[in-house]
């Protein structure tokens, strides 16, 4: 820093010096320039006085020789070349070469006449700077003073030549001293200016600055010793002053962060002990979620188990109910008014079981698990038994029930039967119960769109209606409505469930009501529409499409067969009910009433199939067909066809995997269901020339 400025410093000092001295070398040239001039001209005034002196004094004696000597003495002074008289009329009158006669001047010198003329009519000296003989000369012309040289006022005249190389020599040489002196000058101007810079300026700023350094390390700054008395000092007490400030306030600062720090510590360490609680409290709170979860786990699992054993005890009843109910419609005795009542009874109880399964499917819903079970079916059977099981309570209210089929209707789709029935029939039992007169209508339509073939439903109803309010809310589980509720049918369920099967047969359910008017539920949901497969296999077990079932055809009594069966079940009723349709199947069985009995009995005698309940007291169904497996060769195992109440059991498939047991029949079993499991296992035991049961499509139970 500090060399950057005095070469800066310096470096301005020399190139002004420098332009000084340039300015002052031309001035100093021009100077001698005119000094030399000057000079000439003084020297040829002098020789024109001295001539005119001459002159005068020899004027009477006409004695021109001294004249003449006189001018050439004049010629040898240094660097005059030439010097001449010349009378007015233009006659040189002498000359210093000598001549006797010499010619006018003018002759000599024609390039000097108009000088010459000039200056002898004038009377005013003149000068010319020419070239004679390839020589720089300055002319100079000076006229006589005295009037007795003058000729009709013109003037005689001398004329003085000098050299100007000649007389120049001294001039340069003393303009090359006066350089060379100026130089040695401005070089010890520019020496002493150094010197005084780096004692004023320089050292001063350098002790300022190492004091200034210094001061880092110690933390203190004093002002140095020995600093000129100048602007500098001055300059460097200010700056010390403001460090000491800055430094003061800097301690000052250092303290406060100081404190900052301890603050911030203090802080940090506060946070982090809240940070630890919150974690704490956190992984508390973590806990309590995870308990929350494993009681919302517990809960759902029990609601689960609770919905299971609901449906077992449901079923357990169902399987008496509608197993008498198609042993009395198979009995030839049972009057054809009476076989009309158990039939109702028979189709009002299966719809019971599909409601079972309905709530069992809202669970289902619920826990995600919903599937959709498709399967080929005749839609106008389907209609035809939900117009069966609804006319009777459309007629007790006065209702006009009426059915508007479109021609075009398929004949055999392929969708979930049982959702699409169920949905009809929540919506029409709806229709009816809150419709006090008038009528409720079905219509269906099909549709066929971009190759997608669908069902267009519709339930209107003349009824009490909605009110407006209610409208976005009758699809909420367990909304009812005050006459809903005094009812006394229905759960509020049935629309939050049919509005779920519509989706999940791909369709969105829809309301449009006024009250006092009627309501209209309707809904569109995509079908197959007769596949071969379905269409064959139906045709192939002789149903015609548009056959309506009947009344049911009696079954006749079968002659027994040799096939051992061992009925394992509990309920006394369901044993009673179970043995009757063997007997009619002609199958013979004993009964035992647990899984102990089982195995006794098994000692006893050889069995071929076990029907094996599976939840029965002592020991259940499932413990013992694991015992047999276990201790039984293979060869005189029974086979053990399980009879559940529970839909729900998730491990049948992994028992028949296991082959532990067969098969499975779900309660409330009939007939033909019964029929069709054992045929599987008795098939060269039974003669099948002559089947007991009408041929119906089979549909293994789930
Ligand atoms: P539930 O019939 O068991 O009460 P739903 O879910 O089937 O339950 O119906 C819920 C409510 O929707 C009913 O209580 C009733 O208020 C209203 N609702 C359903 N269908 C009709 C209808 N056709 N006319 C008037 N109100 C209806």
């Amino acid at each position: 820093m500090s060399k950057s400025l005095s070469r800066q410093l310096l470096s301005g000092f020399g190139l002004s010096l420098v332009i000084a001295g340039m300015a002052t070398l031309g001035i100093n040239y021009r100077t001698v320039q005119i000094d030399l001039e000057h000079q000439g001209q003084k020297r040829a005034q002098s020789i024109a006085r001295s001539l005119e002196f001459a002159t005068e004094g020899l004027l009477e004696f006409r004695n021109l020789s001294i004249l003449q000597r006189m001018v050439q003495n004049f010629a040898t002074l240094p660097a005059i070349t030439e010097v001449a008289i010349v009378a007015p009329d233009g006659k040189t009158i002498v000359h210093n070469e000598s001549f006797n006669t010499p010619p006018p001047y003018a002759v000599l010198h024609p390039e000097m006449g108009a000088t010459l003329e000039k200056s002898a009519n004038t009377g005013m000296e003149a000068h010319l700077r020419t070239k004679l003989q390839q020589r720089e000369v300055i002319v100079y012309v000076v006229p006589f003073t005295s009037r007795l040289f003058s000729e009709g006022g013109k003037r005689q005249v001398v004329v003085v030549v000098i050299d100007l190389q000649e007389s120049q020599g001294d001039a340069w040489r003393i303009f090359l001293i006066s350089t060379i002196t100026m130089l040695i000058g401005m070089i010890a101007i520019l020496a002493f200016m150094v010197l005084a810079l780096q004692k004023s300026v320089l050292r001063p700023i350098q002790k300022i600055n190492q004091a200034i350094l210094d001061s880092e390390n110690t933390g203190n700054v004093d002002l140095p010793q020995n600093l000129p008395d100048h602007e500098i000092s001055f300059l460097a007490h200010t700056l010390i002053r403001a460090l000491r400030q800055v430094q003061e306030y800097e301690r000052f600062k250092q303290e406060e962060l100081k404190n900052i720090n301890i603050d911030l510590e203090n802080f940090s360490a506060a946070l982090e002990q809240k940070v630890a609680e919150r974690t704490r409290e956190l992984s508390l709170s973590n806990y309590a979620l995870e308990q929350a979860k494993d009681a919302a786990l517990a809960a759902n699992r029990a609601k689960t188990a609770f919905f299971a054993n609901m449906s077992h005890e449901l079923r357990t009843p169902l399987h008496a109910v509608l197993g008498f109910t198609e042993l009395m419609l198979y009995d030839e005795e049972t009057p054809p008014h009476i076989c009309e009542h158990l039939h109702i009874i028979q189709r009002s109880g299966e719809h019971l079981l599909t409601l079972i399964n309905s709530v069992l499917e809202i669970a289902k819903i619920e826990s995600g698990k919903q599937t959709i079970d498709r399967s080929c079916f005749h839609l106008n059977e389907m209609l035809h038994t939900v117009y069966e099981m609804l006319e009777q309570r459309a007629v007790q209210k006065g209702l006009n029930l009426r059915f508007e089929l479109a021609p075009n209707l398929y004949s055999i789709v392929n969708t979930d039967e049982m959702k699409l029935k169920q949905i009809l029939l929540n919506l029409l039992t709806n229709a009816i119960k809150f419709t006090p007169s008038g009528e409720v209508i079905l219509r269906i339509n099909c549709d066929h769109n971009d190759g997608q073939n669908s069902l267009r439903c519709e339930v209107t109803d003349t009824g009490i209606g909605i009110e407006p309010e209610n409208l976005t809310r009758i699809f909420e589980g367990f909304f009812q409505s005050d006459l809903g509720r005094k009812s006394q049918e229905g759960s509020g369920l049935g629309l939050a469930i049919s509005q779920q099967f519509v989706r999940l047969l791909g369709g969105e359910i829809h309301v449009v009501s006024t009250p006092g008017q009627g309501t209209t539920f309707y809904f569109s949901i995509q079908v197959e529409v007769e596949s071969n497969e379905c269409q064959s296999s139906l045709l192939d077990n002789g149903i015609e499409i548009d056959d309506l079932p009947s009344l049911p055809t009696l079954y006749a009594v079968q002659k027994l067969t040799a096939v051992r069966i061992l009925l394992a079940e509990d309920n006394i009723m369901n044993q009673n009910v179970t043995l009757k349709m063997l007997t009619r199947l002609g199958y013979m069985a004993d009964v035992a009433s647990n899984g102990i009995e089982v195995l006794k009995a098994l000692c006893h005698k050889r069995y071929d199939i076990i029907l094996m309940d599976m939840q029965m007291p002592i020991m259940d169904g499932l413990t013992a067909a694991m015992r047999i497996h276990q201790d039984w060769r293979t060869e005189e195992r029974p086979i053990i066809i399980a009879l559940t109440a529970n839909v729900m059991a998730q491990e049948q498939n992994q028992h028949i995997s296991h082959g532990i047991i067969a098969d499975y029949l779900t309660k409330p079993i009939n007939m033909t269901g019964l029929q069709n499991v054992l045929r599987q296992f008795t098939e060269d035991s039974v003669n099948h020339d002559e089947n007991v049961l009408p041929q119906k499509v089979y549909q293994k139970q789930a």
